[in-house]
Order: structure tokens, then C-alpha cells, then sequence
């Protein structure tokens, strides 16, 4: 299977950081709470008790003190994709993406 990226646009990235604060997720390695979202990657069907598909969604820690900067999180499709979104999703073209 092939990893398939999923580039989100401005409001499943605001549905993202709405999740991370649901879950008081903070940065493993400075303790800081604010992230930058990046791209989704689809995981399909990772937990047996969730009716839905998972995505790993790439964060970035907006400290620049941050000795590891890079990290991310689990998350249902529902908890950041609306139907409407999620039909219009689209696969990542690499750097250089035009984005919104
Ligand atoms: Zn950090």
C-alpha cells in the first residue's frame, strides 16, 4: 500500500488544532502547546473499536528553541474532516504546492 498524503486546507487545519487542545496535547520535548499543522497521512482502519479511518497528521512545534521540532498526532477523520472536505480532498504534490 501506498502512503498517501492528504493536504488539508485552512479549516480542517483549524479543526486540527481545535483536537490537539480537546486532548491537551503539548509538545513531547519542550512542553509547548502550539503547532504548526502539515499534511495527513492516511493510516485506513488503525484502531478495531473506531468506526473510522485514522490519519497521522504531521505538527510542527512553532518554538524555535524546540531541540525536536517535528512530531504528530493521531486522529479520526471525522475529528477534523467534514463530508464536504473530505470529498474535496487532494493528494500532495510535493514541495511547492500551491496552497489556498
Ligand atoms: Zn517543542
Amino acid at each position: 500500500m501506498r502512503p498517501e498524503l492528504t493536504v488539508l486546507d485552512a479549516g480542517q487545519r483549524e479543526r486540527v488544532r481545535r483536537a490537539l487542545r480537546d486532548r491537551k496535547l503539548r509538545c513531547p520535548h519542550c512542553r509547548r502547546d502550539r503547532f504548526e499543522v502539515g499534511e495527513a497521512l492516511y493510516l485506513g482502519f488503525l484502531f478495531l473499536d473506531e468506526a473510522t479511518d485514522a490519519y497521522l497528521v504531521a505538527l510542527r512545534c512553532t518554538n524555535r528553541a524546540c531541540p525536536l521540532p517535528r512530531t504528530g498526532v493521531t486522529l479520526g477523520q471525522e475529528e477534523f474532516m467534514g463530508q464536504e472536505e473530505f470529498m474535496g480532498q487532494e493528494e500532495f504534490m510535493g514541495p511547492g504546492h500551491p496552497e489556498g
